[in-house]
């Protein structure tokens, strides 16, 4: 029989670190990973049979739980049609209806396959578009590993504290300026220091890949009117929000339009997509129409757009889920609070909407800077204890638990208690 310990070692003799995407090598939680045999609804089984209650939700796509049947039909209807063409198919012009109608201010949208493509693309047509190189971003927001923005990011890169990846050349990286999140004065002065030289400021509207962190919505508004006052067009990096906190992303909470979005994660259904997109002058610079190259020969993939659509389907149709999802959150958020203050334990509990994190840190937490004020090795200790209860949660300090359709009262009421017993115990 397969055991994680036994595909984790031959895995490290022929995949880098023995895994395809560094969190998942649950280093930061100084454990070896767990192997996934399936997974349906709320659980998640690894290869030895070990039930978990699933928090990680593949990192947001699986909204409705594993394995939702209607989206498995819709994938073995597809397949019946043929996987890929590399010519053009009515599912890519459904999918950006569906999206251009969904998300205010994205008048044409390109598919990628990925987020960090999408953000790629942004850029890069962002730069076209303004004719300038420059551009801002946020300390602890994570866009994907293209190289111009591996600089103070998120995810697996603030949980290995790689600033900067070796690889990136110096020269790569100069026209990235980093500001502080929630902090408007950083990017007011990055603004002042580089006059009419800013393309572009990319933001997560609400932090996921430094643990969750709530946006002031001061600093929200005075962001959209400085850089429209300075012509600097602002990307809202919705890769993990977009369709999780409402059907028409953090924008549509928040009441901001920006001038540039990029999707990914939930919109596949749990296929690689990713997608950016705009208003139609932005937009109109991307090739074929533009000068502006970006190309892909799986990008609009039919049977990723049929899943992807489906899914975005179902939410539009079923706007309730929003509101069932928070729930799930909140008595979370609830429970873990009363445990923290019957245990002593120095922790926060950060929820915005359906993405929940507990911090291991006595200070609040607002910024880049308290969210590094916490303790990874507590945070380890809780995740090993969760896990042991049978509750994966997210294996680094600097990740979110996103809640999915599926889970039960049951799963949430067992979830609490067990956080209960580890908060006692560690
Ligand atoms: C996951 C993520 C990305 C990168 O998406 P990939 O599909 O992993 O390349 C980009 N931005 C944000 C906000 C993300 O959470």
């Amino acid at each position: 029989m397969n055991s994680s310990k036994k595909l984790f070692e031959k895995a490290k003799e022929i995949i880098p670190g023995g895994v395809n995407s560094p969190v998942r090598a649950f280093g930061s939680v100084e454990m070896d990973p767990i192997f996934i045999k399936k997974a349906k609804g709320s659980y998640i089984y690894d290869v030895e049979d070990n039930k978990y209650i699933d928090y990680i939700s593949s990192w947001g796509p699986m909204i409705f739980g594993h394995g939702d049947e209607e989206l498995n039909n819709v994938a073995i209807e597809a397949l019946k049609y043929g996987i890929s063409y590399g010519v053009p198919s009515a599912v890519e012009v459904e999918m950006a209806e569906i999206i251009t109608d969904a998300y205010k201010g994205c008048e044409m949208v390109r598919m990628v396959n990925s987020g960090t493509e999408a953000t790629m693309s942004a850029i890069r047509t962002a730069r076209g578009y303004t004719k300038k190189d420059k551009i801002i971003k946020f300390e602890g927001c994570y866009h994907g590993h293209s190289d111009c923005l591996l600089v103070k990011s998120g995810s697996g890169t603030l949980t290995y504290n790689v600033t900067t990846s070796l690889g990136v050349p110096q020269d790569f990286v100069k026209n990235t300026i980093v500001c502080e999140f929630n902090n408007i004065k950083s990017v007011k002065d990055a603004i002042e220091q580089n006059k009419n030289e800013i393309a572009c400021v990319i933001i997560e509207p609400v932090p996921g890949n430094m643990g969750v962190v709530i946006p002031d919505m001061d600093f929200m508004n005075d962001l959209r009117n400085i850089t429209e006052e300075n012509n600097i067009l602002l990307i809202f990096d919705e890769v993990i929000t977009g369709f999780r906190l409402s059907y028409g992303g953090a924008a549509k909470v928040f009441n901001i339009v920006p001038d540039m979005v990029c999707f990914g994660k939930i919109i596949g259904g749990g296929l690689p997509v990713g997608a950016y997109g705009g208003k139609k002058e932005i937009m109109s610079v991307v090739s074929p129409l533009g000068a502006v190259y970006q190309a892909g020969t799986l990008s609009g993939n039919p049977l990723a757009m049929s899943i992807g659509i489906a899914a975005l389907k179902k939410l539009r149709n079923n706007p309730q889920i929003y509101d069932g999802l928070e729930k799930k959150a909140i008595k979370l958020e609830e429970g873990f609070n009363k445990n923290i203050e019957k245990t002593g334990i120095n922790a926060k509990v950060v929820r915005y909407k359906s993405m929940l994190t507990i911090f291991f840190t006595e200070k609040s937490v607002n910024s880049y800077a308290d969210v590094m004020n916490s303790d990874t090795k507590m945070y380890a200790k809780y995740f090993k204890g969760m896990l042991d209860s049978g509750i994966l949660l997210p294996p680094s300090q600097f990740e979110v638990m996103f809640m999915n359709q599926a889970l039960s009262d049951e799963d949430i009421d067992f979830t609490i208690e067990s956080n209960l017993k580890v908060l006692s115990s560690i």
